[in-house]
Parts: structure tokens; C-alpha cells; sequence
């Protein structure tokens, strides 16, 4: 499991900072200039490797999870907080990025709300804040629940706290429902072929439930993907809205046959390049494993051996969940 833990985790801090430097820069601008290697520099003057909030959050949860053996609310947004106020968590001791819906939640947190109710409900605050930091929830959820969690009640409900830490509307929440859902069947056995399957069990249950059900055709280009495959790239966005950089994730991953390849062609699309790098750069490290990433992309990571110590330490926890 380890090996899967630090494909995943490390191939999402990576996707991030390949991002990083052309954060914010528009899909038009980058054909003309496009991202083939890790840089340094540009959007946030960050030196090469830098990874952002993405990274940041995702470890907050691991370590969380490593630390406790299960899934602390209260303990996620007092890590969130120490990011937030002190730079922990973070590449080089500094806050250089933060989404609006998350600040906001952690602002309520701070000022006492629960963390079940600090993120927010409205309809705009469906950003992909909560979907950038999920992926350690894949791996907890598969060796609690095995692969077919779908079927209990609480395995989806754990999914969708977590994500309403900060993002508490039911279209964020399915968003994260369904990348889990996609991650552990890549978790389970190394092969997109299951992808379709994962994705039906996850509409199959927000069809049954709710105020859920309203939500879902929101998702559906992805109930054929095979379709959604063979869109043409303009078809595909790759904003900050949580619906799009699920798609995105899901057609880099669908149409690539490396983690490099993934990564890129995720960055590429521009906008949010190192949420969509992140979400991407996630699945497609599962898929692919670590020894695959590129080694000069492993080497530019700051902190990559205390990275690995929270991984180590998070596999351990999970191991007899
Ligand atoms: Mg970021």
C-alpha cells in the first residue's frame, strides 16, 4: 500500500508544482509558450518545485489521519489553521496562495463555528478547494471499506464531511464522491479500465439520495466516457469551478499513457494549472507509480523526505483501520 500512498501523494505534489509557475495563464497563451518541463518562477516567484495549497491541504489531512488513526474534523482545520496563521505545511515557511471559499471557512472556524458547518453552502462556492485535498481519503476509505464503499452509508458520509470542511454544497461533495471513487479503483488494480465502473456506483448512489439526485446532471458527461474521451480539447475547461477540474482530471488521465504526459497535458490547458496538474497528477501517480515520474521533477520537491515520513507514518495508521 505504501508504494500507492507515495504514487499518489507525491505524484499530486509534483502535478501542483509543475503548475505553480503558470498559474492563472490562459490555454491560448500557453500553445503559443506551453509547459514541457518543471519551471521556476513565473505566476508566484516561487523557485522550481514550489507546490501550493493543493499539496499543502492534502498532506494537513494525511498527516491528520497518521496522527489520530482515523478522521478528526476538529484536528484537519486545526492544521488548516496552523497553515493558514503560521506557514506550516508549506514548501519553503510561506503562504503565497489560498482560495476565497477556503479562507472563508477557515475564518469561520476560527471564529467558533464547527467544522461541519465551515465551509460554505451557496451554490458559487462549488470552487475545487475541497477536491485538491481529498486523495489521502482514497486510500483511507479503501483499506476501511474496500473497494465496493459505495454501499455504506458511512464510508460516503466520511467523504462528504471531509470535503465540507470548507466546501459544503451537495456538487462539491459528488465531486469528491467521484474522484474517490475513481482513485480507489486505480488503488485496487493499477488500470483504467474500472474508471467507468467506479463512476457508475458513485451516480448510482447520489441518484438514490436526495437532494443529491438534482446535482447530478451537472456530472453527466461523464456517464459515457468513452464520449467524453474523445471530446476535443475545447471542450474541456479547466477553471477553478470543482465540475471542471474533475472533467479535466479525468480526460488527461483517459488520454495519456505516462504520469508526465497526464501531468502536462493538465497544465497545459491553462487557468487553474496547478489545482488541474494537482487532481490529475494525483490519479495518474496512483496509475503509473513513482518510479515512473520523472526524475528531475522528484528532485526539484522541497521537503520530499518529510513528505515521505508523513506517508510512511500514514500508511502505518491506515494499515488496521
Ligand atoms: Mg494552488
Amino acid at each position: 500500500m505504501y508504494d500507492r500512498i507515495l504514487s499518489g501523494i507525491m505524484g499530486l505534489c509534483i502535478g501542483d508544482a509543475v503548475g505553480v509557475p503558470v498559474e492563472f495563464k490562459n490555454r491560448k497563451l500557453l500553445k503559443n509558450d506551453p509547459v514541457t518541463d518543471m519551471r521556476s518562477y513565473g505566476t508566484h516567484s516561487q523557485p522550481k518545485g514550489t507546490w501550493s495549497d493543493d499539496t499543502t491541504m492534502t498532506l494537513c489531512l494525511a498527516d491528520s489521519i497518521g496522527d489520530i488513526g482515523t478522521i478528526d474534523l476538529k484536528d484537519i482545520m486545526d492544521r488548516f489553521v496552523l497553515w493558514v496563521e503560521k506557514g506550516e505545511y508549506t514548501a519553503y515557511d510561506e503562504v503565497f496562495d489560498i482560495g476565497v471559499a477556503t479562507r472563508n471557512a477557515i475564518f469561520r472556524y476560527l471564529d467558533g463555528s464547527s467544522p461541519i458547518n465551515c465551509g460554505g453552502k451557496n451554490e458559487y462556492d462549488n470552487g475545487n478547494g475541497s477536491l485538491m485535498r481529498i486523495l489521502p481519503l482514497a486510500f483511507y476509505i479503501y483499506k476501511k471499506y474496500g473497494n465496493d464503499f459505495f454501499k455504506n452509508e458511512w464510508a460516503v458520509k466520511e467523504i462528504h464531511n471531509v470535503s465540507s470542511l470548507t466546501h459544503n454544497h451537495p456538487r462539491s461533495k459528488i465531486s469528491c464522491g467521484i474522484y474517490i471513487s475513481v482513485a480507489v479503483s486505480l488503488i485496487s488494480n493499477k488500470s483504467i479500465d474500472n474508471i467507468q465502473n467506479a463512476i457508475n456506483n458513485a451516480f448510482e448512489w447520489y441518484e438514490n439520495n436526495g437532494h443529491f439526485s438534482d446535482e447530478l446532471v451537472h456530472f453527466k458527461r461523464l456517464h459515457d466516457l468513452e464520449s467524453f474521451k474523445n471530446l476535443s480539447e475545447d471542450n474541456i475547461s479547466s477553471s477553478g469551478y470543482t465540475v471542471h477540474t474533475l472533467e479535466a482530471s479525468l480526460w488527461c488521465l483517459m488520454n495519456s499513457n505516462s504520469y508526465e504526459e497526464a501531468v502536462l497535458k493538465a497544465v497545459n490547458l491553462g487557468d487553474d494549472t496547478d489545482t488541474t496538474g494537482a487532481v490529475t497528477g494525483g490519479l495518474a501517480g496512483i496509475l503509473y507509480g513513482y518510479d515512473t515520474f520523472p526524475k528531475d521533477w522528484v528532485e526539484s520537491i522541497p521537503k520530499s523526505q518529510w513528505i515521505k515520513n508523513i506517508c510512511v507514518k500514514f500508511n502505518n495508521s491506515i494499515m488496521y483501520v
